[in-house]
């Protein structure tokens, strides 16, 4: 038996690209020596999303669907569509067609090659200038305070096989930043350039604030610089008061006029009153955390699989 592949794909509101998608995909897989399946995971999307996938999983067995039972967010509906996965290689890909799938193959040749994990590279990107900037800002910070070394101009479409999937299924953070667990695993990778498309249709669900949010996620879940830097900068202002204390006392001591008053030492107070609340809140983030993570909850909630029978692997915290 031929080796299969699975093709993981996380919808939300994508009504509009089902149809393109798997006609498009459908065409470049058939010209492959390999069988393969979809798993569509929706993330709670209350359009005809589903009900496009379902229609096509009717006379297509390969067509799978997991529905969650609320938008629990990509990276959750990405975990779940990895572990109802069932192929010797796993690719991950979006259905808007920005990374179009006549690459397929060639990641599929790149994997073949031994690689556990092949990464896609955006050519040219088309985005706009808001958005590039943004990526810069944010690979950049994230690789200064993870030390990850995440490639710059990651594509969505990345490829994987089942021991690199069986590994990324052990990481049960609550918190996910695939991403960053990507790298953190860590096992042979490789990268390749491939081609851009505009959106084919529907819209980003990615606004600016969901991406700060992302950004905050990522740093926080791959890095305690902010603790580190919060306590360096506390004794930093402490050996400076006590350097100014030295100095006060001095003065003193030569008879120097030294005019101490009010303002100055309330807004130095405040300065630091201000400086311990915002490092106090940088440690309590970091326990919410730490909570969150404690309870061990499931890492999804799903509401109905069709195509496919029981949980998927490790389904439940
Ligand atoms: N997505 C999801 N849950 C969400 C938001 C997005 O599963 O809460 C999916 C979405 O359907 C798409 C992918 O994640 O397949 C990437 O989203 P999008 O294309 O909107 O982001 P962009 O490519 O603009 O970064
Ligand atoms: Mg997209």
């Amino acid at each position: 038996m031929s080796n299969l592949l699975s093709l993981v794909v996380p919808v939300y509101y994508e009504a509009e690209c089902i149809d393109q998608f798997i006609a498009e995909t459908r065409v470049v897989l058939a010209s492959l020596p390999i069988r393969h399946e979809f798993v569509f995971v929706d993330d709670g999307s209350d359009d005809d999303t589903v009900g496009k996938i379902r229609g096509h999983a009717e006379t297509d067995q390969r067509i799978k669907l997991v529905e969650l039972s609320y938008n629990q967010g990509k990276q959750a509906a990405v975990t779940a569509g990895i572990s109802y996965a069932r192929g010797d290689y796993i690719l991950y890909m979006d259905p808007d067609l920005q990374d179009p799938p006549e690459e397929i193959p060639r990641f599929l040749a790149e994997i073949e090659k031994g690689y556990d994990l092949v990464f896609g590279i955006r050519r040219q990107k088309r985005d706009s200038l808001l958005n590039r900037v943004y990526s810069r800002l944010f690979w950049g910070t994230l690789n200064r305070f993870t030390g990850l070394q995440v490639p710059t101009g990651l594509a969505v479409m990345r490829i994987f096989n089942r021991a690199f999937a069986d590994r990324f299924l052990e990481y049960r953070e609550q918190n996910r930043f695939i991403e960053g667990i990507f790298m953190h695993i860590g096992m042979k990778r490789s990268v390749i350039e491939i081609e851009q498309r505009e959106r084919f249709a529907g819209v980003s669900k990615f606004n600016f604030r969901r991406k700060m949010s992302l950004a905050f996620d990522a740093i926080l879940d791959f890095s305690e610089l902010p603790l580190r830097m919060s306590m360096r900068f506390g004794l930093g202002l402490s050996f400076g008061s006590l350097v100014a204390i030295v100095v006060i006392l001095v003065m003193k001591m030569m008879h120097l006029d030294f005019r101490a008053g009010w303002p100055s030492l309330i807004s130095a107070l405040m300065f630091g009153f201000g400086m311990q609340l915002f490092f106090i809140g940088i440690a309590a983030v970091y326990i919410g955390r730490i909570y969150r993570e404690t309870k061990s909850r499931p890492l999804y909630s799903i509401r109905e699989v069709t195509n496919l029978d029981g949980p998927g692997k490790q389904s439940s915290g």
